[in-house]
């Protein structure tokens, strides 16, 4: 059984997002992969001398994109957040979450969040006679939900001695060495073996062991593609460099600009495979007008299935419990960074920020359909409430 909740995050800002910018609708590239146009008739400008970069990854970013042309914002977001050392979450240097931090989430303020979350994975687990179980966590952050869960686990002496692995996916180093701090204690005290893995796909099959997953603000910061439909299909929005840009361009009147940032949004001229194939990998995208936008992230898709997988692919079943903010939908224009609790333009300093998509539930369910029963999304405060969030706070 799979649930699925729609996070009501102190991350989702106050006010709406803004709309795509109105460049992304006029491409402006005239020759290179992005040909289409006849040649400039007069010579180009010299184009505008690119500022320092502000931070290492701005600097990978822009040489990437000298050597081997625009990137997906895939990659953009895979590097801003996961780079290894210099990341968003793999940079030691970042506080990230609470107050001096960029965001704070739901675990973060308050125990009763990650403990009405055990009493409905216990709820399922029980249902199914009390099998061995095994907990695992898709990016626990600092631990503090874990902690949470296994405290209420630690009180209940049937729960406590059934419980024998917990398995965290977690790829910051940083990250594992807080997670570590706050868990290992609890895996000494209650006895359970406590192991980190890089990926989904290097939990093993357990086939006598019931499986309880939790997923809290992960999928959110998975890297999606972002794609724009024309008549002859969807085409790629990319990355490019204001300086690659600038080299492009037949008309040279936003040659003289001061762009704030380095980069700009680039549009492929045609559909690319990946494109065509993203956009057609859920029969919900056809319905999408022309001129609209798409963000679609291939790697949410297969973690959920993998995640299908773990959760069915043993005698006893599971339960597993994603929450993040989205809905039963796509977005298109829901990328986002975070900076000291506000909301920041995504090419504001490249892995110092933090970036976050919607996620598509109904994407999810779709990856997932033929393996275990999805159930949601459903607001998280009508979940908590069902918990007993109001029985709890007296
Ligand atoms: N669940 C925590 C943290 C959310 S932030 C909370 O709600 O407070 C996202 C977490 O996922 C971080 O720990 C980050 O390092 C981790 N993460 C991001 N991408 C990942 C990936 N592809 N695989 C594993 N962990 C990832």
């Amino acid at each position: 059984m799979l649930r699925t909740l729609t996070r009501c995050s102190t991350r989702l800002p106050r006010f709406s997002v803004p709309p795509p910018r109105n460049y992304l609708f006029r491409p402006i590239f005239t020759k290179g992969i992005f040909s289409g146009n006849d040649e400039p008739a007069a010579a180009a400008p010299e184009p505008p001398r690119a500022p320092s970069p502000s931070t290492k990854i701005e600097k990978l970013l822009l040489d990437s994109i000298k050597a081997t042309g625009p990137l997906p914002f895939s990659t953009y977001m895979q590097m801003c957040l996961s780079h290894p050392t210099h990341g968003y979450y793999t940079n030691p240097e970042h506080e990230v979450f609470g107050r001096q931090g960029d965001f704070i989430t739901s675990p973060e303020i308050s125990q009763v969040f990650g403990e009405l979350l055990a009493v409905w994975l216990i709820s399922q687990w029980m249902d199914k006679g009390l099998p061995p179980i095994r907990l695992v966590e898709l990016g626990p952050g600092r631990g503090t939900l874990m902690e949470d869960v296994l405290r209420v686990f630690a009180q209940l002496d049937a729960v406590k001695s059934h419980l024998t692995q917990v398995h965290l996916v977690e790829t910051s180093l940083t990250m594992r060495a807080l997670q570590q701090e706050r868990l290992a204690p609890r895996s000494t005290a209650m006895g359970f073996r406590l192991d980190w893995y890089d990926s989904i796909y290097d939990i093993k099959d357990s086939p006598d062991e019931y499986t309880m997953l939790i997923a809290h603000e992960f999928f959110d910061a998975l890297p999606i593609h972002l794609l724009q439909k024309s008549q002859q299909g969807w085409h790629e929005v990319l990355v490019a460099s204001q300086e690659y840009a600038a080299q492009q361009q037949a008309n040279s009147t936003s040659t003289s600009t001061t762009p704030k940032y380095p980069f700009h949004r680039v549009l492929t001229p045609t559909p690319t495979p990946i494109s065509s194939i993203l956009g057609s990998s859920s029969p919900r995208f056809q319905t999408i007008p022309e001129g609209g936008q798409l963000e679609v992230s291939p790697f949410a898709f297969r973690m959920a299935r993998q995640v299908g997988f773990l959760l069915s692919q043993n005698r006893v079943g599971g339960a597993g419990l994603i929450i993040d903010y989205g809905g039963d939908n796509c977005f298109g224009d829901s990328f986002r960074a975070f900076k000291d609790h506000k909301l920041a333009d995504v090419f504001e300093q490249p892995g110092e920020c933090d970036l976050t998509a919607n996620v598509d539930f109904a994407y999810l369910k779709e990856s997932m359909a033929d393996l275990v029963t999805p159930h949601g999304p459903l607001p998280q405060g009508e979940f908590l409430e069902s918990m007993g969030l109001g029985i709890r706070l007296k």
